[in-house]
């Protein structure tokens, strides 16, 4: 059996060294490093790919989700809502650009942003809402754009764990994620379902008035040579890893396909073990379905009960399976973070989440002997 890694970049780069290797080529060639047309050649196929009017790449998924901020115009003092359960990314730019974090709780079975919550949160100062497509499948976009209809708030997707993932609307129609709310960003972190070999990002939308705003932010807030119109940032995503990008995008699909059999494997070895909870596909679906990309599972993300987790940890770890604990400590309670507004009685479910999740190896490159070994490794420990 092949050592199980976490992501197997290495496995995954195996099949398809030919064209990025030609496509790294093509840069070099060019010694367009900066801007060049892989660049532009790669926003326009994801523009296409996802159904969107624009899509601006710049230098990775953090500086997407500030960049989108600013774009907004969103002032020192405003209230953005994110959730408790994520990474701190989200939380950290509204902080560095003096906005006020409202952190909120997630809803016990898909990890995903609580509508209640929002709602409970949202006040006059009130200005965005950023749900967070947590592990790799949409947060509840209807009636988030519905409550942001009815308070005037924006609403910024943090796509970088559900590239290629589809909504399911109540009618039955569907949109990609990230293209639903005013403007979205996305992460190209080599681990992600669309990774680069490097970092990269970038920020999508479909308001033209705003991405002609954005594309002046990342470029130093310049819309004219040496006119600078706005503060803005140096971001860019560099031409080697648009050149890498634009020959994975063609297998997203595919791989965010794999990622789907991978999930739908573990789900069947571990039902009927009654301390195991399998993840949750939301949004209209019961289960992970061949028709629509419902959940791309970035991350496999089972709840434990019951169970003494570090020690479960442990023990995979002795057996060479390598698992991560997405998250270990609610936002809330981070030290740069934390705030007297805050109140325990508010995160019950990010409180329990943190002590009960445990992600398992997933990726592109995954075979049956190690899904097997993995599962029976993991029942066997929990049998005793
Ligand atoms: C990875 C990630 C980011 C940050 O992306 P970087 O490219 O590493 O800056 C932001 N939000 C979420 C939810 C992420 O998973």
């Amino acid at each position: 059996m092949k050592k199980i890694q976490m992501v197997d970049l290495k496995g995954q780069y195996e099949g398809i060294k030919d064209v990025v290797n030609t496509s790294i080529q093509e840069v070099l060639e060019t010694t367009s490093f900066i801007n060049g047309p892989k660049v532009h050649q790669f926003q326009k196929n994801l523009e296409q790919y996802l159904g969107v009017k624009h899509v601006i790449p710049c230098a990775n998924g953090t500086d997407a989700l500030q960049i989108a901020m600013m774009g907004l115009g969103l002032k020192p003092g405003d209230e953005v809502i994110t959730a408790d359960f994520t990474f701190a990314a989200t939380v950290e730019v509204i902080a560095l650009l003096n906005l006020t974090p409202v952190l909120v709780d997630v809803n016990e079975d898909d990890f995903n942003i609580s509508i209640e919550a929002i709602e409970k949160a949202i006040t006059p100062k009130t200005k965005a809402i950023v749900p967070v497509h947590l592990f790799g499948q949409c947060a509840n976009m209807e009636a988030i754009m519905e409550l942001a209809k009815a308070h005037n708030l924006y609403v910024i997707e943090d796509n970088a764990q559900a590239i290629g993932a589809n909504y399911t609307y109540k009618d039955g129609s569907k949109a990609k994620a990230g293209t639903i709310g005013h403007v979205a960003s996305t992460s190209f972190f080599p681990s992600k379902n669309l990774g680069c070999y490097g970092d990269g990002g970038a920020i999508f939308t479909n308001d033209d008035d705003l991405a002609h705003t954005i594309r002046g932010i990342v470029n130093h807030g310049m819309y004219e040579r040496y006119h600078h119109d706005v503060v803005g940032v140096n971001s860019r995503l560099d031409s080697i890893q648009a050149g890498v990008l634009d020959a994975k995008l063609p297998n997203l699909d595919t791989y965010n396909k794999a990622r789907q059999n991978a999930a739908r494997k573990y789900n069947k070895a571990f039902q009927g073990i009654d301390a195991i909870i399998t993840p949750k596909v939301s949004n209209g679906c019961t289960d992970i379905c061949d028709t629509c990309d419902c959940h791309v599972f970035h991350q496999y993300t089972l709840k434990i009960k019951g169970v003494d987790r570090d020690a479960l940890v442990k023990h995979l770890n002795e057996k060479d399976i390598p698992c991560g604990v997405y998250y270990p400590i609610p936002l809330h309670n981070q030290k740069a973070y934390a705030d007297e507004r805050y109140n325990e009685a508010d995160f019950t479910v990010t409180n329990l989440l943190v002590k009960e999740v445990i992600s398992l190896p997933m990726h592109t490159e995954l075979d049956d002997d190690q899904i097997d070994y993995i599962t029976s490794t993991i029942i066997n420990f929990i049998n005793g």
